[in-house]
């Protein structure tokens, strides 16, 4: 990658690493966006970069690895010395020799790789916490209970380039699936699927809808307007009457309708459901019973359902039917939490079990789960390059990020450069956004749109 442009936050090295972390706005690049200047704030006796990036057709972090090693390792360092953490690991899957190769000649003696088998869900954090540690983190708790933070390699780069006084403009994502030219690029926050698709070259298919994110995890979406934010890890194209489309499309009301009138309750969402082999109070199985049910009963049963991380094994590879237990573990959730029914910490740690004998053997092998999803043929093509697209345009969100969004700072008209601060943190938990190019703002709301 080339940011080309030049160190704009002042004097960073004399700020403290929380400070020029949250001037940068860096966030989790590999979940819901929170701020990582919060994560740092805390004490760890070890921080874990998390490069296992187990869905299927993403390359971003592995690309990130392969190329950035050193500025990986970097930030790694920097997450250990503000936690206190006195070590370090590196997660990545085996299958990524590049990657492994390209980071070990760096490693110092209190860091080292934890190499992953191929399968999904890898990246999960409860996974890589317990294949780390042998340790699991506490039911509703986190990952500091014990004493470990975990952070994407994507945001452990971008807390190094902070401390080069380089705030976050671009996000490394993945495009793929039905395009002509797959590629994996730093692309400007703001800029918009179309430009995506455009970039790639256009579709090779028409009849298409676009995940966003991963096959598995990734919602749908035909909004081609929506922008790159932070958080956007891929973009992957698929025809509109794929499986993979046709399950994540169905309406709520269609795949509560069809589990109550088809779950044979043979629980293999359950047996093969990830969180439930780690010991953790989840079973679909008795969730899809609850839409049978009604009264305390049903509620009782709902609660089997707090503690899913929405993996989708139990819906796109585990049931025989074809129904859906996720997208219902993700509704009672919703539900749970409106109706005031959510348990605590404690009562749901009262409901873990043992590790599962069988959990080594039950784990999801990629290379079936692309042919289970219909994605065979599809991957292995997507290698880093500078960004092919024009960006003549970007509409990048004041909020990309867990808390409050941050408030503008630029009117119509102002002139910017790339990485000028356009909108400041607001109070509370926030962090501020930045121009992704050099242009004109030509408008101030939800999003600042700038154009060339
Ligand atoms: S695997 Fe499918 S059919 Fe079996 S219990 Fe789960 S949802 Fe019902
Ligand atoms: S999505 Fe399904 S398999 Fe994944 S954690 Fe939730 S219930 Fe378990």
């Amino acid at each position: 990658m080339s940011l080309t442009f030049g160190p704009n936050m002042g004097h960073a090295r004399t700020n403290s690493l929380i400070e020029l972390v949250k001037a940068a706005g860096v966030v989790g690049a590999g979940g819901a966006g929170f701020p990582t200047y919060q994560k740092l704030s805390t004490k760890a006796e070890l921080v874990i970069a998390n490069g296992a990036e187990c869905e299927p057709l993403l390359y971003k972090d592995h690309a990130l690895m392969e190329n950035h090693p050193q500025e990986v390792l970097s930030g790694l360092l920097l997450a250990m010395d503000q936690t206190g953490a006195s070590m370090g690991v590196i997660a990545i899957k085996e299958k990524s020799r590049e990657s492994i190769n390209a980071l070990t000649p760096h490693l110092p003696a209190n860091v080292s790789i934890l190499e992953m088998e191929d399968v999904y869900p890898a990246g999960d954090e409860y996974e890589i916490v317990y294949l780390a540690t042998g340790k699991r983190i506490p039911a509703g708790g986190y990952p500091p209970d014990i004493g470990v933070v975990v952070q994407n390699v994507e945001t452990l780069y971008n807390v190094h380039r902070a401390v080069e006084g380089y705030p976050v403009t671009h996000s490394i994502l993945t495009v793929t699936g039905h395009v002509k030219r797959p590629f994996t690029a730093w692309v400007p926050l703001g800029t918009s699927y179309s430009d995506l698709i455009g970039a790639a070259g256009g579709l090779t298919i028409e009849d298409f809808v676009l995940i966003d994110g991963g096959a598995m995890m990734g919602g749908l979406t035909d909004d081609l307007t929506a922008p790159v934010t932070r958080l956007t890890s891929g973009l992957i194209a698929v025809p509109a009457d794929s499986k993979v489309a046709v399950r994540k499309g169905q309406p709520e009301k269609a795949f509560r309708r069809f589990g109550k009138s088809a779950c044979d309750q043979c629980s293999l969402c359950t047996e093969m459901c990830p969180r439930y082999l780690l010991g953790y109070p989840i079973q679909p199985h008795l969730v899809m019973r609850s839409l049978l049910t009604t009264g305390e009963f049903s509620e009782t049963l709902t609660h089997w359902a707090q503690a899913c991380c929405e993996c989708n094994v139990c819906s796109l590879w585990a049931c025989p039917e074809n129904l859906d237990p996720k997208g219902v573990c993700a509704t009672t959730k919703r539900d749970l939490r409106d109706k005031d029914l959510w348990l605590s910490p404690s009562k749901q740690q009262d409901m873990m079990k043992e590790v599962h004998q069988l959990k080594e053997y039950r784990n999801v092998p990629t290379g079936r789960l692309m042919r289970r999803l219909g994605l065979t043929g599809l991957e292995g093509h997507a290698g880093l390059v500078e960004y092919p697209g024009t960006g003549d345009r970007v509409d990048i969100p004041v909020s990309q990020h867990v808390g409050a969004a941050a408030v503008p700072l630029v009117t119509v008209g102002s002139g910017v450069r790339a990485g000028d601060k356009i909108a400041r943190a607001d109070s509370g938990l926030s962090v501020p956004v930045h121009a992704s190019i050099d242009g004109t703002v030509v408008a101030v709301g939800d999003r600042i749109s700038i154009t060339k």
